[in-house]
This record gives C-alpha cells, sequence and structure tokens, in this order.
C-alpha cells in the first residue's frame, strides 16, 4: 500500500526534522511541497518557545516551504493552556517570565501581570523558556522567586537540540540551571505533555493512526504522539541515534532516516 496515502495529516516537529540550524534536511522542501499537492493536512509543532509562527513561516519560506501561521503549534502556546487551566483554582496574579518577547506576548494574554526587576522577585510564577539572551541576573531572580513561593513553570524540557556543530542547549538545560539554583523541578508545558496535542486536535486534527507524527525526538516527539494516539515516524536526522534505539521503552511506529522516506516508492520500516 502507498505510505503517505495511509494518513490524512502529518505533523511535522521542526528542528532535526525539517532543518537543522539554517539548512533544511534532506528533500523536506519537495516533501512538503508533494503533501500539499496531495491534499494532505499539515502541522508543524515546535518546542522551541524563541519564535512566533510568522517567523517560523518566514524561516519556511526561506527554505523553500510554503506554510500559513494557522499551522504551527508551539510550546508558548501550550505554556498559555496550562496556566489557564490551573488558574482559576490558584489564583495568580503576577509572573516573572525568562523568555522571547513571543513567549512574553504570549504569556500576557492569559491575563498575569508581568513584572521587572527587584520586582519580580514577588511574582506568583515564573516561566523560563529558552531565548538567546538568557542570563545569570534571569536565573537569579527567578531562583529567588521560586524561593519565595513562585510556582516554577518551562516551557519545554528538551536538554539540547542539533546545529550544524553539534548540540546546542535548549530550554530543558536552561531550567537546569534554575532547578540546581532553587533546589526546585519545573513543569513543563511542550511535548510530551498533552497541551500541544490538545491544540493540534482543536485546530481539526483529530488523534487517529491516520494522522503521522514525524519528530526527532523519542522522549519528546515519539513519546508525546503515541501517548495523543497518532501513528508516529521517528527520524534519525536530529537528536536521536540508531544506537540509542535498543535501549529505550519508547518505540515508534517507523524509524527513518530523514524526511526524505515520503518520496521513496516503498517508504517505512515497520518497528514493531
Ligand atoms: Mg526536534
Amino acid at each position: 500500500m502507498d505510505f503517505q496515502n495511509s494518513f490524512d495529516h502529518f505533523v511535522f516537529d521542526l528542528d532535526g526534522v525539517i532543518y537543522s540550524g539554517e539548512k533544511a534536511i534532506g528533500d523536506s522542501p519537495q516533501v512538503l511541497k508533494i503533501l500539499r499537492k496531495n491534499k494532505k493536512g499539515i502541522r508543524f509543532i515546535t518546542n522551541n518557545p524563541s519564535r512566533s509562527p510568522s517567523d517560523y513561516a518566514e524561516k519556511l519560506s526561506k527554505l523553500g516551504i510554503e506554510s500559513h501561521d494557522g499551522e504551527f503549534v508551539t510550546s508558548p502556546m501550550a505554556t498559555v493552556s496550562l496556566i489557564k487551566e490551573k488558574m482559576p483554582s490558584e489564583k495568580w496574579k503576577t509572573v516573572f517570565i525568562a523568555g522571547s518577547n513571543y513567549l512574553k506576548s504570549e504569556v500576557r494574554k492569559t491575563g498575569l501581570v508581568e513584572l521587572y526587576g527587584e520586582d519580580s522577585l514577588g511574582a506568583d510564577l515564573v516561566v523560563v523558556g529558552s531565548h538567546p539572551g538568557f542570563n545569570l541576573e534571569e536565573i537569579r531572580i527567578a531562583s529567588i522567586a521560586i524561593g519565595n513561593g513562585a510556582v516554577f513553570i518551562g516551557t519545554n524540557g528538551d536538554y539540547f537540540y542539533p546545529c550544524e556543530h553539534g548540540r546546542a542547549p535548549a530550554t530543558g538545560a536552561l531550567l537546569a540551571s534554575v532547578e540546581a539554583a532553587s533546589g526546585k523541578k519545573a513543569m513543563t508545558a511542550g511535548k510530551p505533555q498533552r497541551y500541544m496535542f490538545d491544540l493540534l486536535e482543536k485546530s481539526g486534527v483529530t488523534p487517529t493512526k491516520k494522522t503521522l507524527l514525524v519528530g526527532d525526538s523519542l522522549r519528546i516527539d515519539i513519546a508525546g504522539g503515541g501517548k495523543a494516539g497518532y501513528s508516529t515516524a521517528l527520524v534519525l536526522s536530529g537528536v536521536t541515534k540508531k544506537t540509542d534505539l535498543g535501549s529505550n521503552e519508547i518505540t515508534p511506529d517507523f524509524v527513518l532516516e530523514d524526511i526524505s522516506f515520503l518520496l521513496e516508492p516503498r517508504q517505512g520500516t515497520g518497528n514493531k
């Protein structure tokens, strides 16, 4: 059977699947073009909290990939879902945010008042998401506020993402610094938690085996997608290497070299 036609929707992680740094992986532009031509539903889900959907659409367009703002689900959106779910019972009013302008504008949608500088030490909530300006002062404020009783939320728990030169730190690595200083663990909102998958469902992607989630992380993408009820394909073009597979209890439905598998006549290596 034609592998591609076994699915109605394709949900792609970005880093390590569509691109690495500023370079497209495999034939990702061609794959996306063909899926669109065949009228498949397409979504992009990324835990990277530093960019907005329109930023991502611009980045993809430079790689020759068409996309629309409504096709993206990001970890800042998931963070908003998590906060809104807990707010009625928690009575949070104020927040300290160590993150990108995009994360800040998303979190402000919850109605929380953002605090700055020394005022932040008394915030009800601390939200941390990777951004290029992350610094010691943010670790200091976050750790003291958490010590004073603030609830600690991280946008996502990824430790690193692949770049041209090796491993670059992601939010999980930054959370670890605040966790070490404060002695408290963060709760996270991104994949593999359910919030991003709930948002996908709201956007019209039903959680069935007719949706294929393609990701490069067993712990983040495959664990989350499998739990949500999708078919899952692990690609070995990002954080997971072949040698990681045997020792892991998280099992994808398919294991493939990279996204170009969707162009091949006989695609997919069943892993079950
Ligand atoms: Mg990835």
